[in-house]
């Protein structure tokens, strides 16, 4: 049985005055088996992760490499050292402006894993892919090109979050959602085992908010969300846990 998982992405949202928003998740977060995660920018991570022990909290993004001259670039080490557990990586955000591709995702992993975090490998078609139903393909080649050897239910969750569908309002339908999920979730078991397979979460990321969560997380295969907005506020957010369960 595979453990919901409520992922917030603050982006590059968050001062010191929202820090407030934690307690609120916390105590939700006691009250349901989800497990509840927040990336807020690197400057909030230490003080965050005093604040709960009920609340995960991870990195948006890491280098590939450990240390070095790569100035304003944070390393998965420093993630970890700053009290972080996850790391989101090949964010759509991040591709977009900074050109990451498969490959540095990959790279990028493979660092974070030796650091000892937990990757959280995003992946999703564009609005043009989907409308030439290149979907399946664009996932297939993003999820076997991004994702290293060696992963396991515990060091890789997997994030669907079709391009079109980040910050825009707009969701895949919940059959369409189905089909992506299901189709990760074949390709994980025929290349890492049925173990394995089955034991790597998949969440959906995309407009997720606390009107359309429960029927989302219902869809065969979705282990979760990974959500953008509705994540800045307790009070959204808390609704999101809850409907995930
Ligand atoms: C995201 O950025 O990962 C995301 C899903 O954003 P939103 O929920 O705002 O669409």
């Amino acid at each position: 049985m595979r453990r919901k998982l409520a992922a917030g992405n603050w982006k590059m949202n968050g001062l010191d005055e929202n820090l407030q928003e934690i307690k609120t998740l916390s105590e939700v977060s006691n009250a349901h088996d989800c497990e509840v995660l927040i990336c807020p920018p690197a400057t909030l991570i230490h003080s965050m992760s005093r604040m709960s022990n009920d609340i995960a909290i991870g990195g948006q993004t890491c280098h590939a490499n450990t240390s070095g001259a790569h100035t304003g670039d944070i390393s998965a080490q420093m993630l970890a050292d700053s009290g972080a557990t996850y790391v989101i990586l090949g964010h759509s955000e991040r591709r977009a402006d900074y050109n990451e591709t498969d490959a540095d995702v990959r790279a990028k992993t493979k660092t974070a894993w030796d650091a000892g975090l937990k990757v959280i490998v995003c992946i999703g078609e564009s609005l043009g892919e989907r409308e030439a139903c290149n979907t399946i393909d664009i996932i297939g080649g993003q999820l076997s090109a991004s994702v290293p050897d060696n992963a396991t239910g515990e060091n890789l969750v997997i994030a669907y979050e079709p391009v079109w569908a980040i910050g825009t309002g707009l969701t895949p339908t919940l059959d369409q959602i189905g089909e992506v999920h299901d189709f990760i979730r074949a390709q994980l078991e025929r290349r890492f085992g049925a173990g394995v397979g089955r034991s790597v979460r998949i969440l959906y990321g995309g407009s997720m908010n606390p009107k359309n969560a429960a029927d989302i997380a219902q869809v065969s295969n979705v282990d979760g969300g990974l959500v953008g907005g509705a994540s800045l506020k307790a009070a959204d957010f808390s609704q999101i846990i809850t409907a995930l369960g």
